[in-house]
């Protein structure tokens, strides 16, 4: 009965072998040669195992005693084609002194088989070669599986650019991005990829940015527009000026972020690495005792030992202990779940941040940039005794180094060429405004708090928006009156939030009151906190953070850099990756790649189903395990059960933890 059920076993496996080497010959497949070759051995060992299976045993006995030596010889000769780079492994592992480990536990427990039938004159070496042979598969399967899902993320990878086309003498030079400096006008043709950060020259095109944002829609470009590298330009030819050095554009830091993600563990991803750490010598020495303590006890109240079952139930129970479904699901579900999110155009940083994304309650949002679009209109000039026109100079000037979004828009908002010899003594007060000499003349541009800092009485403004106060010369010079627009998924981000387990919306702003009572009432968020200073928003989130009871976590959502110092304090800093400061994106554990603040809701709920997947996993394998123990110490499982269980729940959590690679509709 035994036999038949093993014969089918291998037959199935042995088609099943067959039918992924042909599969593999494909190029959809995505086999390294290594996996390919080592499948092959599978197919090979299993095959001759099927065949001495098959063979009536009336042939080797009618060698005579050299039949048992030739039987043998062929299994031994099975059993090193499956598992000789396992032997050699667990060999290494003794001679670093590195002795637990997976392969340690299969080299004991199949040698030990081996030479248990040997003893005991059974002949069934089969056993021994089998737990072997399906090692071998699961492990196979693992690497298969791992590399599938580490492709996903070098699909992120493929961003990286080989060259950037610089025109020298009318001809196009094919050149290495690292090489290009800042201002250089380098030329993309259709179909290639933008290698580095800069402003299009010349040309117009659309983009496909869903390498970075995982939006499908291409981007419309033409002269003057920022663009970022990694997108590929889909149509016309452009030209473009040069913003970044390589190492600084986006393709470069996203790819960092990405390869060093791994190294960032979460406490489960720990908690298994050091389970595993001490688990298997724990296993083994109870192994050790399984074999001995019952035959001697035997022989001390003189009953018979038993030698060969109670050894063969020490190996039994090595197999059933291996704990690879754990050590192997546990990091891969975190790697596919920083897969799936990088494919939505969330990139978070490692694994520990997407288990404290799933944690979650509540979320904290800066306003300018981050909800709103952090592009100013000029609404109104009041009270100045200057032309519009020139205080908009005034103000355009004095702002001309400061990275603001306000500032952008002053400047965009008067429109001319800005002649930066003209400025100097250039001072930025976060949250306030800047002041600098324009042209000789002290000139401010910023909020009641600069007003009141330098001393110079101003007039209060009851529209709505934000209020750029202007004094030149040391005298108030009247109000600029700009607002800003939210962004339009703005609302939808906020609503999605609820729907994905967070508790509590917070708006922070640097903003005055009325400015931000509005956008937050329009946005359904629940609490304000308006007219901060930088380091009053990180006094904020303090307050938040020792409020925050049980397990809730806080995240702070940002894009500027005055966010920086509150993104690194939040429990999990989001920062919007195309228009956030490169200070916000370093700071920060997510970046989202498109700033469209639905992916907050997006992110959450990846990481929940992440981490969904990665407790399954834990319960389940721990569960299988315990019992398989339990019935192999009984004696109520055999090897066959054990290995069958073992490579049986790490296929299921493997294809289990592909799962959290999938996000789409979320
Ligand atoms: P938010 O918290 O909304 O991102 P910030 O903290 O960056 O805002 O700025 C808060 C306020 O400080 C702005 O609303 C503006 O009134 C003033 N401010 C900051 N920087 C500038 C600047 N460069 N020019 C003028 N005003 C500024
Ligand atoms: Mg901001």
């Amino acid at each position: 009965m035994q036999e038949l059920v093993v014969t089918i076993l291998l037959g199935l496996l042995a088609l099943g072998g067959l039918g992924m080497l042909l599969w593999g010959r494909s190029p959809k497949s995505n086999m390294t040669k290594r996996q390919k070759k080592t499948l092959l051995r599978i197919v090979e060992a299993t095959a001759l195992l099927l065949l001495l299976q098959l063979l009536p045993p009336s042939l080797f006995e009618a060698l005579g005693p050299a039949g048992f030596w030739v039987r043998l010889g062929l299994y031994l000769l099975d059993y090193l084609l499956i598992g000789y780079d396992i032997l050699l492994k667990a060999a290494k592992g003794i001679k670093n002194r590195q002795v637990f480990d997976e392969c340690f536990l299969m080299a004991v427990a199949t040698v030990g088989a081996f030479a248990l039938a040997l003893f005991a004159r059974t002949g069934d070496y089969t056993e021994a070669i089998a737990v072997m042979l399906f090692y071998q598969v699961g492990e196979w399967f693992q690497s298969y599986a791992v590399g599938k899902s580490r492709r996903n993320i070098t699909e992120l990878m493929d961003i990286r650019p080989d060259y950037a086309n610089v025109e020298q003498d009318g001809q196009l030079l094919q050149v290495d991005p690292d090489e290009v400096s800042i201002g250089t006008v380098i030329v993309v043709r259709p179909g290639e990829k933008v290698p580095i950060d800069g402003v299009v020259a010349e040309g117009s095109s659309s983009l496909d940015t869903a390498a970075l944002t995982g939006e499908s829609l291409p981007r419309e470009v033409k002269e003057g527009d920022e663009i970022v590298s990694g997108c590929v330009n889909l149509q016309g030819l452009l030209k473009v000026r040069t913003t970044k050095e390589f190492g600084e554009s986006t393709v470069s830091k996203i790819l960092d972020l990405v390869e060093n993600a791994s190294s960032r563990k979460s406490k489960s991803e720990d908690f298994i690495s050091k389970f595993a750490r001490i688990y298997t010598p724990v296993v083994c020495f109870a192994a050790l005792a399984l074999a001995l303590l019952p035959p001697l006890v035997s022989l001390l109240v003189g009953a018979a030992p038993q030698w060969g079952q109670w050894v063969y139930r020490a190996l039994t129970f090595l197999v059933i202990s291996c704990p690879c479904a754990l050590v192997i699901s546990i990091p891969l579900s975190f790697f596919a779940g920083i897969g799936g999110a990088s494919n939505a155009g969330v990139l978070v940083k490692g694994s520990n941040y997407l288990e404290t994304l799933s944690q979650t309650k509540t979320v904290v949002f800066d306003k300018t940039g981050t909800l709103t679009q952090g592009v100013f209109e000029v609404n109104a000039v009041h009270h100045s005794p200057l032309r519009e026109e020139q205080l908009l100079e005034y103000a355009a000037l004095a702002e001309s180094s400061s990275s603001h979004p306000i500032s952008k828009s002053l400047q965009r908002a008067w429109g001319k060429d800005i002649d930066r010899s003209r400025v100097t003594d250039v001072q930025e007060y976060s949250g306030s405004g800047v002041t600098a000499l324009v042209d000789g003349v002290p000139v401010a541009a910023g909020n009641q708090k600069l007003m009141e800092r330098l001393g110079i009485d101003y007039h209060n403004c009851h529209c709505p928006g934000t209020i750029i106060h202007m004094a030149v010369g040391g005298a108030y010079a009247g109000h600029i009156v700009i607002s800003d627009v939210v962004k339009p998924q703005a609302k939808e981000a906020i609503a999605a939030l609820a729907d994905a387990g967070v508790w509590e919306t917070v708006m922070l702003t640097g903003d005055r009151k009325k400015a931000a009572d509005a956008v937050a009432q329009s946005l359904g968020i629940q609490q304000v906190y308006s007219e901060l200073l930088p380091a009053g928003k990180v006094e904020k989130v303090e307050e938040l953070l020792r409020r925050e009871t049980g397990k809730g976590k806080l995240a702070f959502v940002g894009d500027g850099i005055n966010d920086a110092p509150v993104l690194g304090r939040a429990d999990i800093g989001i920062a919007m990756g195309a228009m956030g400061s490169d200070a916000a994106i370093e700071a920060a554990d997510v970046v989202l790649m498109d700033d469209d603040p639905r992916k907050i809701a997006k992110a959450i709920k990846i990481s929940r189903k992440c981490l969904a997947i990665v407790y399954q996993n834990i319960v389940f394998a721990i569960g299988v395990k315990v019992l398989c123990l339990v019935l192999g110490a009984l004696g109520l499982a055999n090897m066959w059960l054990a290995i069958f269980a073992d490579v049986g729940v790490m296929v299921l959590a493997v294809l289990n933890a592909i799962r959290a690679l999938f996000v789409k509709n979320l």
